[in-house]
């Protein structure tokens, strides 16, 4: 029988036929499925600036938990960042990432934020293909702001590790 269940990560409520959560993020099997139709949307794209970063970095934020491992929450909130705040492209995002894996591996501790979104992966599947990539950017803006409290850490970390200085 079909139930409704409710993602832990961004709120969504999604008729599924388990309740199973996903085990790396902090999200529901269905939201969980949702992001994978919109990875392999982003993917098919063969955009040069690599739109898809944009939605790696913006679902792991948006669904960090226990589970997710410092690194990813690190890097995720980096691509946060650096797309936000300097409009870096994903191709640039994926770039700061691999100069950021060469430093330390020494990651800062982020306290869990205790608002939600007002945008999830469904709302950038439900507009028509030509406006999409728009509202994957408007999706990672609002994930962005939910981080309101710990944007000066990702900024100082950004700024000690990479030398982008802050805006
Ligand atoms: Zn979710």
């Amino acid at each position: 029988m079909n139930k409704t269940v409710m993602c832990p990560g961004c709120g969504l409520l999604l008729p599924s036929t388990e309740e199973q959560f996903d085990e790396r993020y902090h999200a529901s099997s269905a939201c969980r499925q949702l992001y994978d139709q919109l990875s392999a949307y982003t993917l098919s794209l063969l955009d040069a600036s690599f739109p898809h970063q944009f939605a790696v970095d913006t679902y792991a934020a948006q669904h960090a938990g226990t589970n997710l491992k410092p690194i990813t929450l690190t890097f995720a909130l980096v691509g946060l960042y650096l797309a936000c705040e300097h409009s870096y492209t994903g191709r640039q995002v994926q770039r700061a990432h691999m100069f950021l894996a060469k430093t330390p591996k020494q990651w800062p501790p982020f306290r869990l934020p205790d608002t939600k979104a007002t945008l999830t992966v469904l709302d950038v599947l439900n507009v028509p293909e030509q406006q999409r990539i728009d509202m994957l950017q408007q999706w990672e803006q609002s994930v962005w702001r939910m981080w309101e409290t710990e944007q000066a850490k990702v900024a100082k970390l950004v700024q000690e590790r990479l030398n982008i200085s802050i805006k």
